[in-house]
């Protein structure tokens, strides 16, 4: 018979998933044009130029047994140093190759993360909102996540109920900068903060406390700001990473864990990641997508579509009343329900072939999130029709 716990997970399928498969019906039925998804965070643009060039030369260039080999275990020593040399330029970091792991996106590096630094029974914490596949993650180590509730004002972190979270079980503390979903980036003065409590509770409980730093959209950042980079705070960091959204390449499965070299057990956790994917059939990145991915790893996609998105959202948002914090980065947007039950405003707006996702499963609820990765013209006009369901059903 098949495993009651998966199972039992077939009845809790992600809500952002329904809600599109929804609106793939829905496109079936009337046409593209006039579907507003709101709902999937799925780049909408196409990836880097130069990747895709890496990729020809490669093909055109180098020995079939070298692009399609095994790869080592803990990845392709090029790759490694390619990611290092570039987070140490870019962010005065001191990585050697030694500290950086290929993973199958930020999905696999954070598999590795949680795995190398709890142990079941452990407790994680994390702050909402936050991106719900967090919680089969953790929960799936045998770890247990909680959730800190919001700083609402401006999603940053509501240090008093972070301290009132706290407690000898915690053993790594994850957090997402910029947000999925809030949008809302991490200041240097709230990360700052978060290294000052961290440093004193490990002291207090005796025990080292990781600090666990998903950065899929790190450069996805509006008005000209640059991410600032959590490991560069707090020692103990392990910092995952994926080019899925910068790159635009969700579906070749790239990225890393990079692990601060002055985190306790430094030299040993990449070695010990790699004793991490045996156990659970993680396998690094293909061969040919870490030599193409080492060339361009400095490089974005086109990524300004999602400010110039973000922007006329936001502002529609703010004209129709909505009470909504201005996202620093990412593409999404995280505003107040109209009314208290976020269900029953996502459920209205279908019938205006407007998707969002409700909040609830983001760890608090009447709030919505909109992804904007979309066409500017479309996401103009499915503006247009927010403001229609809106004055038409809420006055
Ligand atoms: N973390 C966050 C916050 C995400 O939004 C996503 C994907 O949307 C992931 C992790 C997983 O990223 P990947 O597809 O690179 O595994």
């Amino acid at each position: 018979m098949v495993n009651q716990k998966y199972k039992e997970m077939l009845g809790e399928k992600s809500v952002i998933r329904q809600i599109a498969e929804t609106a793939t019906a829905r496109r079936a039925q009337i046409g593209t044009d006039e579907v507003f998804d709101f709902s999937i965070g799925n780049p909408s643009v196409p990836c880097a130029p130069e990747f895709t060039q890496a990729m020809i030369d490669l093909y055109e260039t180098r020995e079939p047994h070298e692009l399609h080999g095994y790869s080592p275990s803990v990845g392709l020593p090029s790759f490694r140093g390619a990611v290092a040399d570039s987070l140490n330029r870019r962010f005065g970091m001191d990585y050697t190759l030694n500290h950086i792991f290929p993973t199958s996106g930020a999905t696999g590096a954070l598999a590795h993360a949680f795995r190398a630094v709890t142990k079941p029974g452990d407790e994680v914490l994390t702050f909402a909102p936050f991106f719900p596949e967090y919680m089969p993650y953790v929960e799936g180590t045998g770890a247990h996540l909680s959730v800190v509730p919001p700083d609402t004002k401006a999603f940053q972190i509501d240090f008093e109920a972070f301290e009132r979270a706290l407690n000898p079980n915690v053993t790594a503390v994850l957090i997402n900068t910029p947000n999925n979903p809030s949008g809302a980036s991490y200041s240097a003065a709230t990360l700052e903060h978060l290294a000052q409590v961290l440093l004193a509770k490990q002291v207090e409980y005796g025990h080292d406390i990781f600090l666990i730093s998903d950065e899929p959209y790190r450069e996805i950042m509006f008005d000209g700001v640059t991410q600032p980079y959590p490991a560069k705070f707090y020692d103990n960091t392990l910092t995952c990473y994926s080019f899925s959204k910068s790159l635009s390449l969700p579906g070749e499965r790239i990225g890393y864990v990079a692990v601060n070299p002055r985190a306790t057990d430094a030299d040993i956790m990449v070695p010990v990641f790699a004793q991490i994917s045996r156990t659970i059939g993680h396998n690094c990145p293909s061969s040919s997508m870490q030599l193409a991915v080492e060339q361009v790893s400095d490089k974005t996609s086109d990524l300004s579509i999602y400010e110039t998105n973000m922007n006329l959202i936001y502002d529609a948002l703010v004209d129709l009343g909505f009470d909504v914090v201005r996202p620093g980065g990412t593409f999404y947007i995280f505003p107040k329900s109209l009314e208290p039950d976020a269900n029953e405003f996502a459920r209205k707006a279908m019938e205006y072939d407007l998707f969002v996702v409700p909040s609830d499963s983001f760890g608090m609820p009447g709030y919505l999130r909109m992804s904007y990765c979309l066409e500017t013209e479309h996401a103009k006009r499915g503006v247009e029709r927010l403001r229609k369901f809106v004055h038409e059903v809420y006055g």
